[in-house]
């Protein structure tokens, strides 16, 4: 089986490392020149746990092969996964341009039967445009090749994404065919060996499922995030509330952290888009918008809290910032929360000494040297006037306090992610500040 993934990064890379982990045949496209060229050499363009390992092996094997030419790499294949980024448009909705763009060079160089997938987090109606699309090239080619459009959407958590596609909670599948259905059972069989479940539905129903789960997740975290906020005004401590809550299986002890709000490149932009489809068919999605606007506020409590410890005056105070992207266990910095704090920081003239574990890198690219970046979390926290804790990566959870106290001008601890308790960083001699709990110290 011949397997072309168009687009190679978070979702293409693994997507394809994975399939080629199984035993098959995979050719990664990207247009970019650089990310091709380094992964050549084996160098990769995201961090991802356990990826390296795999993409290496699997390209040394021969399996495993990439390529900036899908008019030829597109020859004979038996499927293609179309997984480019579809970035919101100036409106918020999804922007499909480099998914025709994919679509409409497939349909220019396809040779064969040829299953040609969106993984890409698409609108309902994609999958039909995909399809018009080929249709469109392969007439103008004076061609009648045979193909289908099936849906795929990828449910992988950056920071676990290897094993979220080897061990997947379940695979869903939009399809209308049965040669493609069969053909699509047959790739993802190896993968669901240990009782792993594949939901087959039509395409509709399966592009809507990845926007309603985002969209429920989303809403889990700003719900949270709201009763956090009451939790802090009526004396109680939402990390209590949470347990409490949790261990009702109806509500489930999982995704209901209350934190400095949600980020990354999936949420932010699919809540926007489903609202947007929501709007064109003429519905208010209300909860969303709530969600949105909960969110968006939350990514200020942190600076709230700061501004009200400092009376307001922030200038030259500095700030060690531990964590920059937007979860652990990944270098993914797109619609980072630490990004709106570090704006807000600087704008009051404060300075910010931040470290992060595999950020470093991605943040240096997209905030240049506004901030300085240190080498490991102790040396952050030099001279600092406070220490924020922005992303909950497990190396933050138990330093040497004595070493940072010593370090540090101020005494205060911010903890955007609640990973420290008020009890602990008092008997550690600092003042805490967590999010929706009992406060000081
Ligand atoms: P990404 O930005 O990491 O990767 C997209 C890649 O596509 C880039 O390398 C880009 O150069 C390449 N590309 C763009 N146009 C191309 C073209 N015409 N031909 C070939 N390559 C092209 O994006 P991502 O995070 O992997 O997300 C891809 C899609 O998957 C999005 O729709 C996203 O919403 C969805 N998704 C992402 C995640 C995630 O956690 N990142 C999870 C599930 C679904």
């Amino acid at each position: 089986m011949k397997i072309v993934v168009v687009g190679t990064g978070y979702v293409g890379l693994v997507t394809g490392a994975c399939l080629a982990e199984v035993g098959t045949e995979v050719v990664c496209i990207d247009v970019n020149q650089e990310k091709i060229s380094n992964l050549k050499k084996g160098i990769l363009p995201i961090y991802e746990p356990g990826l390296e390992d795999i993409v290496i092996r699997n390209y040394k094997k021969g399996r495993l092969h990439f390529s900036t030419d899908l008019a030829d790499c597109i020859r004979g294949a038996q499927i293609a996964f179309i997984a480019v980024g579809t970035p919101p448009g100036e409106d918020g909705s999804a922007d499909l341009k480099y998914v025709l763009q994919v679509a409409d060079t497939i349909g220019k160089y396809m040779t064969d039967y040829l299953v040609v997938v969106t993984k890409s987090t698409v609108p309902v109606g994609t999958a039909a445009k995909v399809d018009a699309c080929i249709a469109k090239a392969l007439r103008e080619r004076g061609e009648d090749l045979e193909f289908d459009v099936a849906s795929n959407p990828e449910f992988l958590k950056e920071g676990a994404a290897v094993e979220d596609f080897l061990k997947p909670d379940r695979i869903v599948i939009g399809v209308e065919s049965e040669r493609a259905r069969t053909l699509l059972q047959q790739m993802y069989n190896p993968f669901l060996l240990n009782g792993h479940p594949i939901l087959f539905m039509d395409v509709p129903s399966a592009e809507m499922t990845k926007y309603a789960a985002n969209a429920m997740l989303a809403t889990k975290i700003s719900f949270m995030n709201d009763i956090a906020n009451l939790c802090e005004l009526v004396g109680a401590d939402v990390n209590l509330v949470r347990q409490g809550i949790g261990s009702d299986p109806r509500i489930g002890n999982r995704f209901i952290y209350p934190g400095i709000g949600y980020g990354g490149s999936c949420f932010p932009k699919d809540v926007k888009a489903l609202i947007k489809t929501g709007e064109k068919k003429g519905y208010n999605l209300r909860i969303l918008n709530a969600v949105e606007e909960v969110n968006e506020d939350q990514k200020k409590v942190l600076i709230n809290k700061i501004k009200t410890y400092f009376n307001g005056d922030l200038k030259d105070k500095v700030f060690a910032m531990w964590g920059l992207s937007f979860k652990p266990k990944t270098d993914d910095m797109r619609e980072a929360p630490s990004l709106v704090i570090i704006d807000m920081l600087l704008e009051e003239g404060a300075k910010v000494q931040a470290y992060d574990p595999v950020a470093i890198h991605e943040a240096k690219h997209m905030i240049g040297d506004k901030i300085t970046f240190a080498e490991d979390a102790e040396s952050a926290t030099k001279d600092a006037d406070a220490l924020l804790l922005i992303t909950e990566w497990p190396e933050f959870r138990l330093p040497d306090w004595t070493e940072i106290k010593e370090n540090m001008k101020g005494r205060v601890i911010f903890d955007g992610r609640n990973i420290y308790t008020a009890d602990e960083m008092i008997d550690n001699g600092f003042e805490y500040f967590g999010i929706g709990r009992y406060a000081e110290g």
